[in-house]
């Protein structure tokens, strides 16, 4: 029993180091690295997200201030309608009362002049008129008169002090009108301040957050190039290199499995053409439905991946070991990574057309020590 443990370990053991050692040392180094800064390339949009999150509201809660300014400044312009017209209305009153007081101050001096001289010079018409009478009951009949008179006077300063008194309350009453209209416009102004204020601070907070989105925007687009680098130099490192094939470490020679397992028809055969283009068409193209399966041809490690907008579109390249390499091009998505061992049939694209391409389909391209043949005789 302990000498079987003991065999089983030695096995699992030498099978670690094999394989670990079947890959260039750096190899595992730089895939590491490589996450880490697709962890960076993730962290730096997230913050990218926030900070343009925040931009957006800071944006809106601008708009609201802004609003609320011109709500208020439409609200000063209409106060100091209402206060000018109070004004004109004011000196109109002015000018009233001025006319008002005027006729009765003419009246009163009318009125007393003629009283003063019925009761003291004894020469006006009033006097004449009471010793011109011819007996006892015309003398009292011209008493009534006089009395008649006098008190129909004084009614007429009476009436006429009423509607100045009338005018000057009016007057009065718009005052008070203006005064408030004055202490609206006060409050106005000072809210108007206060909002002025805010939105110098809002316009502040919007810089500083644009200021937050470019060096998001930096350190992702930094982030992104030390990843592009790292890949370049692993795909330097897998360039010349054999991957294991289902533990084999060179190309056995045996036929490779369809890439498109849904089906699909040869659109366009490997060989000299002339369209859609004239020249040495390197491959085979598939046709089929967009966002079909492309699957490996052969178990191997995924030595190139292009997002890229080449001719091929995106495109990837895995290494069988023996000098035998297949392309898969115009994909619309890549499932797989540079440095990883895919098996015979692995999903590793989707069917796209991309690149220099008139429709959906898969340009298939198998390379011998670099050289493209013809594929029919690879395939199954
Ligand atoms: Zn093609």
């Amino acid at each position: 029993m302990k000498k079987a443990l003991s065999i089983f370990l030695t096995v699992v053991l030498c099978l670690f180091v094999c394989n670990f050692s079947a890959y260039p040392a750096n190899t595992s180094e730089l895939k590491k690295k490589i996450s880490e800064a697709d962890e960076k390339i993730a962290q730096a949009k997230k913050e990218l997200k926030e900070a343009k999150d925040k931009q957006v509201s800071a944006e809106k809660q601008k708009e609201i201030i802004d609003n609320q300014i011109s709500q208020i400044v439409s609200n000063i312009v209409y106060l100091n309608g209402q206060i000018d017209s109070a004004n004109l209305q004011i000196a109109q009153k002015e000018q009233e009362i001025e006319i008002a007081q005027a006729k009765l101050d003419e009246n009163k001096e009318y009125f007393k002049t003629r009283v003063l001289s019925m009761y003291k010079s004894g020469t006006s018409t009033y006097m004449e008129l009471l010793f011109g009478a011819e007996n006892m009951g015309d003398f009292l009949n011209r008493i009534d008169m006089l009395q008649y008179v006098v008190k129909n006077d004084k009614k007429i300063v009476d009436e006429m002090t009423e509607a100045r008194d009338a005018v000057i309350e009016a007057k009065a009453v718009i005052e008070a009108r203006k005064a408030d209209l004055e202490d609206s416009k006060t409050l106005a102004q000072q809210q108007k301040a206060s909002l002025d204020s805010a939105l110098v601070q809002q316009q502040e907070i919007i810089a500083q957050l644009g200021e937050e989105v470019k060096i998001n925007e930096q350190e992702a687009a930094a982030a992104q190039r030390e990843k592009d680098a790292l890949n370049r130099q692993l795909e330097k490192e897998l360039a010349g290199y054999n991957a294991p094939s289902g533990g084999q470490t060179s190309y056995k020679g045996g036929k490779m499995a369809w890439p498109t397992p849904q089906g699909g028809t040869i659109t366009c055969p490997f060989g000299y053409r002339t369209y859609p283009s004239v020249g040495m068409h390197t491959g085979l193209d598939i046709g089929i439905r967009y966002g079909s399966t492309i699957a490996a041809a052969e178990a191997g490690t995924v030595i190139k991946v292009v997002n890229g907008t080449t001719g091929y579109g995106k495109y990837l390249m895995i290494n069988h070991g023996g000098g035998v390499v297949t392309l898969y091009a115009h994909s619309s998505k890549i499932v797989v990574q540079v440095g990883d061992y895919v098996e015979r049939g692995q999903k590793i694209a989707e069917i796209g057309s991309t690149g220099f391409s008139t429709g959906p389909h898969l340009h298939f391209e198998v390379r011998i020590n670099g050289t493209a043949v013809n594929p029919i005789g690879y395939i199954t």
